[in-house]
């Protein structure tokens, strides 16, 4: 989606320049502009989030039999490329203050893994990760922190943007997330090695080819850099992440102040310690109405909404994976949640339709 057209000058530029290509000046800019506002030390524009996952956990160390905590309630794509690395995922349940990892059973895990090394926390729909705590016990245990930050964009834990606390974060411009290039990503580097590994991970990034006349190559290599047309969307788009942002929020706080007070239905929570992007407004269910209802009545009023993601170690393709429990919260979020339909382009009118048509469906069954 474009707001106010700023996507077009940067995109003409690349064709005006001839930089239709995988570098240029469009993504040098962008990763700049991009590390600058978030307050990363430093940036690589990639093809997709799921690609900076992969090359952020290369870069963080991660190889062939190695262990690496991850959060269970999330989408595919922050797990996925554990098993690129032929890595294993163990899956941390969440807690319910902050729908995301939970403290607590990330340290069961390493009492029961003392080894691992890596732990893959994700800021689910915005919401920020218990950071401070879940920082603490990765010290503790000499573990690299990498922040899955793809649908937390612009979102502030404790002030400080998501994706600039872990060695590694990762953002994603796929077109669902808040802004977006129609697809893309960018690894984020916060730590010391940050320049170091920006240059490694752009390397990777473009086929491994070694500075040498003729094709050389030590290393296995990725078609993964973001190319410079898609860059200039990009630059375009960071224009209005702030009024996304506000967006996004003002929504969620609609249909909170809108629904709040029939019976059976709350909301994500929102604590004192992040300023969450609302990148989708969830709610959770808790009388005889069933998300399945929801989805269905409100398909009837022709209006998409979503099903909470289900758990990763739910899931088949993961069912020889490990799981550290926190008593089935991930899965009870699962299994009463929706995700009601949160793009910026709506206006109070769609806004009041959704909730009308919810509030019919709720007092149709309680
Ligand atoms: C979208 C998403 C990704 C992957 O990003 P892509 O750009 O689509 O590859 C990773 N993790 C989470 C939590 C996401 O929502």
């Amino acid at each position: 989606m474009s707001d106010e057209g700023f996507e077009q000058e940067f995109v003409q530029e690349a064709f005006d320049t001839n930089w239709i290509a995988p570098l240029g000046k469009n993504v040098n800019e962008f990763e700049k502009e991009m590390a600058h506002k978030l307050g990363a030390k430093n940036s690589v524009a990639l093809s997709a989030g799921t690609a900076a996952i992969h090359l952020g956990l290369k870069a963080a160390g991660v190889k062939e039999g190695d262990i690496v905590f991850c959060q269970s309630l999330t989408f595919s794509a922050s797990a996925n490329p554990i098993t690129y690395l032929n890595a294993k995922p163990v899956f941390i349940d969440s807690d319910f203050e902050s729908w995301c990892m939970s403290p607590e059973a990330l340290e069961r895990a390493f009492e029961k893994y003392p080894e691992c090394k890596y732990v893959v926390v994700v800021h689910l729909y915005g919401l920020c990760a218990k950071l401070d705590e879940i920082m603490r016990i990765c010290r503790e245990h000499g573990a690299t922190l990498i922040e899955d930050a793809a649908e937390s964009l612009g979102s502030k834990y404790k002030g400080k943007y998501t994706g600039t606390f872990g060695k590694c974060g990762i953002i994603s411009f796929n077109g669902n997330k808040i802004i977006t290039t129609s697809g893309g990503g960018m690894l984020l580097l916060n730590d010391d090695d940050a320049d170091e590994l920006a240059q490694k991970v752009t390397f990777w990034s473009t086929q491994s080819r070694e500075k040498a006349r003729h094709y050389q190559h030590k290393e296995i290599g990725y078609n993964y850099r973001m190319s410079n047309v898609v860059a200039g969307i990009g630059r375009g788009q960071l224009k209005v992440l702030d009024k996304r942002v506000e967006k996004k929020q003002y929504i969620y706080n609609f249909y909170k102040s809108h629904l709040s007070d029939l019976d059976g239905i709350s909301f994500m929570p929102t604590y004192d310690w992040e300023e969450s992007n609302c990148w989708l407004t969830c709610i959770q269910l808790s009388g005889k109405v069933r998300p399945i209802d929801i989805l269905e009545g409100l398909e009837k009023c022709d209006i998409e909404s979503r099903p909470i993601w289900k758990p990763m170690h739910m899931q088949p393709v993961f069912a020889d994976c490990d799981y550290i429990d926190n008593g089935a919260v991930a899965q009870h979020i699962f299994e009463n949640g929706v995700c009601l339909p949160s793009d910026t382009k709506m206006t109070d009118e769609d806004l009041i339709r959704v909730c009308t048509a919810i509030r019919e469906i709720l007092n149709s069954k309680n």
